[in-house]
């Protein structure tokens, strides 16, 4: 091993590296270990290669790389874990030693990071113009004619999975859908940030702009800044510790934490690291003190609605509650928890008060609603048949429920479960809460 190398586990607290005590109970809470009963492919055979690595026992190979790279950071793990360990610590540290080390290292991996984590999603006016592009090829029928022309037949068939998962653009974008100050509706109580994040801004556009009305419609003016970049989830997940810094820095100048009374997202997946920005900048003289107060500040939108409503200060004092809305038209609804809004966030309540508070909606539970939809972040691009096997079983337990309507609120698991039901041809709606809260609102304007 080369000496000079820096080791990022090595170099992590050792009081989290050593915290496992082996006992098992997150065993059964593994998607991959339930899937392969391998112990390697289980939290307590990942932590153990990496405490070996920490305590030099080990070398960063390409099969410890793989295995890092086949969690799916999904952390119900740390959620059953009765020691407390800090999963979402290692694993990070995990993946940024596998590329500290270039073990996995190849020209076609390394050409594919580059593209995805240091050009396109480090600058989001590259990411919005491939979207645009993408965009064009679906309206103007390329896409339908491709489809329908068997072209993609002669091309490999993973290829052709992808094409199939390329999620529609949306017409316009955020910053073309929200104003960049948005009035609260009736009395002003808070001043708050919304993130519109990096793929959701194209993809999902409607859902930033319902969550910008329902904040609106809960005494907040919303600001959303023009200028926004990736919050870096993406990029601590894949071992990029360093691009992850920079990016936290610009959203701390972009969003200042001392002018708002909370910086809202809502996206699960972004929502989980963005509370973390203290930690990752700990050694940064000039940022880790605004750091701190941006972790206070960052709040799930399900989460703040939460709050000001147990506060009483929600829209004229109504807060959101069933006798705010109203809806004619029941529906089933269930509700998929996003890995890293329940187990990196521990928010399961809020977005199911939330929902149950809308009149017409019939909350059904859903079986396993915690059991990772196999997003998870980039996973189902990287690791495609555990990611498929993990959404036949959510797809599965959707149908048991009878459900016409599946509410989640990550962009991912929002991708993915649309891409299920096409799949197997299912008539579901897959919204976000707040898309459902929105129309609630709207119905009852017209009413
Ligand atoms: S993060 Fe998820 S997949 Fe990875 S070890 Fe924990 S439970 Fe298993
Ligand atoms: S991670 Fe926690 S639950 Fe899993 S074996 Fe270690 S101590 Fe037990």
């Amino acid at each position: 091993m080369n000496a000079a190398r820096h080791s990022h586990l090595k170099d992590l607290d050792y009081s989290v590296v050593q915290q496992c005590m082996h006992c098992g109970l997150c065993l059964p809470t593994c998607p991959t270990y339930d899937s392969t009963k391998v112990e390697r492919n289980s939290p307590r055979g990942r932590i153990a290669l990496m405490r070996a690595i920490a305590d030099g026992q080990l070398e960063p190979t390409q099969a410890f790389g793989e295995e890092m790279y086949f969690c799916l950071g999904c952390l119900a793990c740390q959620t059953a874990c009765p020691a407390g360990v800090n999963y979402a610590e290692l694993f990070e540290h995990a993946r940024a030693e596998v590329e500290q080390s270039g073990a996995l290292k190849s020209p076609r991996r390394n050409f594919i990071r580059n593209l995805a984590l240091k050009w396109l999603f480090m600058d989001l006016r590259r990411l919005r113009f491939v979207a645009r592009l993408l965009r064009a090829y679906q309206r103007w029928g390329l896409q339908t004619l491709l489809r329908r022309s068997g072209i993609l037949k002669l091309f490999p068939r993973r290829l052709q999975e992808l094409e199939a998962m390329t999620p529609e653009i949306q017409s316009r974008f955020s910053g073309e859908l929200i104003p960049h100050v948005t009035p609260a509706i009736g009395d002003k109580k808070f001043r708050v940030a919304l993130l519109t994040g990096c793929a959701q801004d194209p993809i999902f556009s409607d859902v930033n702009r319902d969550t910008a009305e329902v904040l609106a419609r809960n005494g907040c003016e919303v600001i959303t800044p023009r200028a926004q970049s990736c919050c870096g989830s993406l990029h601590a997940h894949n071992g990029e510790w360093g691009l992850a810094q920079e990016l936290a820095r610009r959203n701390i100048e972009q969003f200042p934490p001392e002018e708002f009374d909370a910086i809202i997202t809502n996206a699960g997946g972004c929502g989980s690291h963005l509370k973390h920005f203290g930690k990752l900048l700990a050694d940064d003289v000039a940022y880790r003190q605004r750091a701190t107060l941006w972790d206070r500040r960052v709040k799930d939108v399900h989460e703040w609605l939460g709050e000001i409503r147990a506060e009483g200060r929600g829209a004229r004092g109504e807060g959101i509650s069933a006798s705010s809305v109203r809806d004619a038209s029941p529906v089933t609804v269930v509700y998929h928890d996003s890995c890293h809004l329940c187990h990196g966030q521990k928010i399961t309540a809020q977005p199911r008060e939330l929902l149950r508070g809308i009149p017409g909606i019939r909350l059904v539970d859903l079986p396993e609603s915690s059991w990772c939809c196999g997003s998870a972040g980039i996973y189902n691009l990287t690791q495609p048949e555990m990611a498929g096997e993990l959404l036949r079983r959510k797809i599965g337990h959707i149908k048991s429920t009878g459900a016409q309507v599946v509410a989640t609120a990550n962009p991912g698991c929002l991708l993915q479960i649309i891409n299920g039901a096409r799949a197997e041809g299912l008539p579901l709606r897959v919204v976000h809460p707040m898309t459902l809260l929105a129309e609630a609102y709207r119905r009852r304007d017209s009413a």
